[in-house]
């Protein structure tokens, strides 16, 4: 890639990547990028690699001699410090970000997102490294919008819910609804880092993504992840369509999201990596807050692009209402409405998402047909022949 520069006409040098969370949704996507139009060098750490296994062999591959997969789990491994010390920049990636997990597993929630996060800081300070380090926009946690009386016309007025980086307050709800433990986890997490940034002069960027979704994202229950786990809307959907069975839309589906294809998303990654004295002591929101819809319509347009892709007509009822605690049990809590403000990451970095949620769906379920659907028709067939 000789030649390429960064947004101030300055070439870009090939550095060294410690990714932790590599094998997950968003390293893979990654890596993939990395590998195939740059000349960075990366250190894959995770406990999983099927998500990239594509990338990893055969020994033959272009980048073989750029990518090595380190089968670490962070709690507890030695050798991460010796990795980070290796690297030019770390970028940190894991933790439990499935809102499942955060009624039902609350303290593996609590622990990967900011303990476990806490020597990946300490290392990156200590040895003067870089770190870009990847939090959520839930920690804007509910809109000032959503304690406005339901009739309000301020409801509409986007100073009650557009979220920015440097002003918006982070609202959570009560302890017992533990979806806002995540929140604080990462929230606090992120205090952390800024404040190693203004006391030890750490150089730390950090990233709230706002609903990335498009292929390899989680799992399908009962083929490559567990029958009875629940993942997040985009997989359970697909599930449900490959299934054809109806889309269950939690308390009615009226959650309101942004949803950004991950290819856009990785290019923003890639400008925060490739341009750090724009990237360096920001945080950015991620998203694309022209793709809002409810979660209801979600189903709709989900419905309508996979019998586009597959071919096959819907199914006679292609949603039903579930409670919440149907669904996940007590303790669950929602986020109303999530609108990213732009403005601080195109001005430092000029870059804006361009795939409609149409287009978006349209190359996912594509990718989820053909990579699930006789997978699917075997283990139902199996089912029904038992
Ligand atoms: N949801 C739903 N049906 C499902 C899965 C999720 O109605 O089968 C809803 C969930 O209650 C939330 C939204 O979809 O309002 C997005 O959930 P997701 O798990 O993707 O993550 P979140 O955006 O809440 O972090």
């Amino acid at each position: 890639m000789a030649g390429k520069v960064d947004l101030d006409g300055n070439a870009i040098k090939p550095i060294t990547i410690c990714m932790i969370g590599a094998g997950g949704f968003i390293g893979s996507h990654l890596c993939e990028k990395l590998m195939h139009e740059t000349s960075h060098k990366v250190l894959a750490v995770d406990v999983y690699s099927d998500k990239i296994k594509h990338l990893l062999e055969p020994a033959t591959l272009d980048w073989a001699d750029r990518i090595q997969f380190h089968r670490i789990n962070i709690k507890n491994d030695s050798r991460l410090e010796g990795l980070i010390k290796m690297a030019d920049l770390t970028i940190n990636l894991a933790a439990i970000c499935t809102p499942a997990d955060y009624n039902t597993r609350p303290l593996d929630t609590i622990y990967s997102n900011f303990i476990d996060a806490l020597p990946v800081v300490k290392y990156c300070s200590e040895n003067g490294k870089r770190l870009i380090h990847f939090s959520t926009c839930e920690v804007y946690g509910k809109t000032i919008g959503a304690f406005l009386p339901k009739d309000s016309p301020l409801r509409k007025d986007p100073a009650y819910y557009v979220l920015k980086e440097d002003t918006s307050p982070c609202i959570f709800g009560s302890i017992e609804k533990q979806r806002w433990s995540y929140a604080c986890a990462k929230q606090l997490i992120e205090r952390l880092i800024y404040a190693e940034g203004a006391e030890n002069g750490l150089e730390f960027t950090i990233v709230r993504p706002f609903n990335w979704i498009g292929p390899r994202m989680d799992f399908i229950p009962g083929i490559d992840g567990p029958s009875e786990g629940v993942p997040r809307v985009l997989a359970c959907f697909s599930n449900n369509l490959l299934r054809r069975e109806p889309l269950k839309l939690v308390d009615g589906g009226e959650s309101q999201r942004t949803f950004i294809y991950i290819k856009d998303a990785i290019e923003a990654v890639l400008l925060m990596i490739e341009n750090p004295a724009r990237a360096n002591g920001h945080i950015f929101n991620v998203g694309n807050p022209n793709n809002e819809v409810t979660v209801r319509q979600l189903a709709e347009m989900m419905t309508q692009v996979y019998s586009k892709v597959s071919g096959e007509s819907s199914i006679e009822t292609p949603t039903i209402d579930v409670s919440s605690k149907e669904f996940y049990g007590e303790g669950y809590d929602d986020s109303d409405k999530r609108i990213p403000d732009m403005t601080i990451i195109n001005k430092q970095l000029g870059w804006n998402p361009k795939t409609s949620l149409w287009d978006l769906l349209e190359s996912t379920l594509t990718y989820q047909h053909r990579t699930y659907a006789e997978a699917i028709k075997q283990a139902m067939s199996k089912t029904t022949a038992n």
